[in-house]
């Protein structure tokens, strides 16, 4: 999506340990109408997968989930992190290693909101090693809920997440591929297109 790929070039900013801050638009401030932009692309790909609910994680997943649950009609939830205190032991539960802060923390989604007849659509601003999403996976397994797809804002190629959805024989579609960034430049997938 070149809106989304000429923002990630013009603001974003490569830390050490290659995390991209794209804070000034996806991960602190939200740039509401590039959001929902990348929502309708999402709409556009995932069209026709019957999705009943969209799932993510807290908290930079929430404004793409809920943008794309507008634009499809259906509801979002989001899984919370650390521990499940207010949301009570009827939970799902998963565990998930962050690579970016370099722990292990919990994901919760209470039993009451996905169902055995729920279709999921998962999504999240990043994959890097495929750890939340899996997170998630394993959160609809447990429910008996059936994954329709993972929908991506930014994917980093050279980590391992989109080979371990592509493996689950998963729909993957990421707005933005970076393939990787070298001496600190980010290089697109397709940094051949025109953007
Ligand atoms: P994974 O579980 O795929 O290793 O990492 C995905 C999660 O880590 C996302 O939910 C995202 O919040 C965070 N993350 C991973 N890589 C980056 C990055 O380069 N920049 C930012 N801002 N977050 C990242």
């Amino acid at each position: 999506m070149d809106e989304l790929k000429r923002r990630i070039q013009e603001q974003g900013q490569v830390l050490p340990g290659d995390i991209v801050k794209v804070d000034s638009f996806l991960n602190h401030r939200i740039d509401v109408p590039l959001i929902q932009h990348v929502a309708e692309d999402f709409a556009e790909k995932f069209e026709g997968c019957g999705a009943t609910v969209i799932l993510t994680v807290e908290a930079s997943g929430i404004a793409i989930a809920f943008a794309l649950a507008q634009r499809l009609g259906v509801s979002m939830v989001f899984a919370k992190k650390g521990q499940a205190k207010n949301i009570g032991s009827n939970v799902y539960a998963a565990d998930v290693h962050s690579y970016t802060r370099g722990n292990t923390y919990g994901v919760y989604v209470s039993k009451k909101y996905i169902s055995p007849e729920d279709r999921v659509l998962i999504v999240d601003d990043f994959l890097a090693n495929g750890q939340a999403a899996l997170g998630l996976l394993s959160i609809c397994e447990q429910a008996g809920a059936e994954v329709v797809g993972v929908g991506i804002v930014i994917e980093k190629q050279w980590q391992r997440g989109s080979e371990l959805i592509r493996k689950l024989n998963l729909p993957l579609y990421s707005a933005a591929v970076i393939a990787a960034v070298e001496d600190g430049e980010i290089r697109f997938a397709d940094d051949d297109d025109e953007v």
